[in-house]
């Protein structure tokens, strides 16, 4: 048995607190939020993913795929609202669908159930949506996100963990008597002590590897995502999941149509570069936060390939209009004023220093420590199987 400390209480952090509590293990989690699940957690469009997009082997693919499977039966197993209602991914016009014909070879490549449907056919799965071409992905689902969250921290606790919340992790210092990990809470520092440590801290993730003595492999770059609610009766033209054909040359989706687990329905999300890690209004600027954004090489290198794209984002996020005319491409009967402007999220994308983006799950372990380095979408689906590799890279303590 071994005293472990956890950093983060989004979904990662508290799924391998969860894993790492049920092994028998002593495992404290420090968030320094009040609550659980209040970044990106808290804040995403709440889908299971199916594993369609991920190149084959990644552990994206892999761990997607099987965390799908792993999140409904946990959701299931918990009471927490979950639903199966499968995603339609239509291509607009005739350029998009030997990239929507791509998909369905990945879908087949990572063992993901989908077939491709003439524009009849996916009426028949949502009237309302135009399309040239569209592929239906049976096994996507929703799920209540932050309800897995309260679930695994109540697992924690019940064998025998701690949830710390308010409590910011400083450094922390490998020496022969194990970790001394330097905590804030309400102002005031102390220290704790453990012998293993695992980061699952999301948008802060490169800056806790840092200040734990592990030089990140990446930097983390955030990208806002701005959604906003379908009003009534516009609402009512979406049955489930809408997305469109991705531009591979993009990390994110597209601005999707999600009918979450309350029946409500979002548009969204767009993705901009945030001027603050945490800040999810264009108002949010955090000095340091943008320093480190753009004395990073790769942000510069990146966004040679990406100007165009990255201006275009601008102007939806500052346009309702814009921002309405990409969802009524599929959906043509939308206008404006069904969009009402609702919360938004923030992305931690880990950015190498060559401006490659990192695309597949990064974990670094070193000493005593595994840091996970980046765990962008689709990790909330995957959360559970991450939570598994984490806990199998962790040296003996
Ligand atoms: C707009 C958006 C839409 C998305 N949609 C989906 C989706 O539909 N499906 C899907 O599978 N994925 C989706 N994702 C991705 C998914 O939300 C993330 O991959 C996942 O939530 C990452 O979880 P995490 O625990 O790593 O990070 P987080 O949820 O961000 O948690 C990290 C935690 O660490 C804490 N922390 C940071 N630094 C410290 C410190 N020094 N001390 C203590 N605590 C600290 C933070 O406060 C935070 O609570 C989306 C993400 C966004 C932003």
């Amino acid at each position: 048995m071994a005293r472990v400390v956890v950093v983060g209480a989004g979904i990662v952090g508290l799924a391998v607190a969860a894993r790492l509590a049920d092994d028998g293990h002593e495992v404290t989690v420090l968030e320094k939020e009040p609550a659980v699940a209040r970044h990106q957690t808290g804040r995403n469009s709440g889908v299971i993913h199916s594993g369609l997009y991920y190149a084959p082997g990644s552990l994206k693919a892999r761990m997607a795929t099987a965390g799908a499977a792993s999140m409904k039966a946990y959701a299931q197993r918990r009471g927490v609202p979950v639903r199966t209602c499968g995603k339609l991914v239509v291509a607009s016009d005739d350029t998009q669908l030997p990239g929507l014909h791509r998909l369905a070879e990945r879908a087949l490549a990572n063992d993901v159930e989908a077939a491709l449907l003439t524009p009849e056919q996916a009426r028949e799965h949502e009237p309302h949506i135009a399309s040239v071409g569209a592929l239906w992905v049976t096994q996507t689902g929703v799920v209540d996100y932050p309800g897995v969250c309260a679930a695994l921290a109540e697992d924690v606790v019940a064998h025998g963990g701690g949830l710390l919340t308010d409590t910011q992790v400083v450094s922390a210092a490998e020496r022969t008597d194990g970790l001394h990990v330097q905590v804030r809470t309400g102002g005031r520092e102390h220290e704790l002590t453990a012998d293993l440590l695992v980061a699952c801290a999301g948008l802060q993730a490169d800056r806790v590897a840092r200040a734990c003595g592990i030089e990140p492999a990446a930097r983390i770059v955030p990208f806002r995502g701005e959604y906003a609610t379908v009003r009534e009766p516009a609402a009512s033209l979406v049955r489930g999941l809408v997305y469109p054909v991705p531009d591979p040359r993009f990390p994110f989706l597209g601005v999707h149509l999600t009918r979450g687990v309350d029946g409500h329905v979002h548009a969204g999300p767009n993705a901009v570069l945030a001027l603050a890690r945490e800040g999810y209004t264009w108002g949010q600027i955090s000095p340091r936060d943008v320093l480190d954004t753009f004395s990073w090489p790769g942000l510069w290198r990146m966004g040679v390939h990406h100007l165009g794209s990255g201006a275009s984002e601008v102007a939806r996020s500052a346009s309702r209009q814009l921002f309405a005319r990409s969802v009524a491409r599929f959906l043509p009967e939308l206008r404006t004023e069904d969009l009402v402007p609702a919360p938004a999220g923030v992305r931690a994308q880990a950015l190498a220093r060559d401006g490659k983006l990192v695309d597949d799950f990064l974990v670094q372990r070193s000493g005593r420590q595994v840091h996970v380095l980046n765990a962008p979408s689709p990790a909330a689906t995957a959360a559970l199987e991450i939570a598994a590799h984490v806990v199998d890279e962790l040296p003996q303590p």
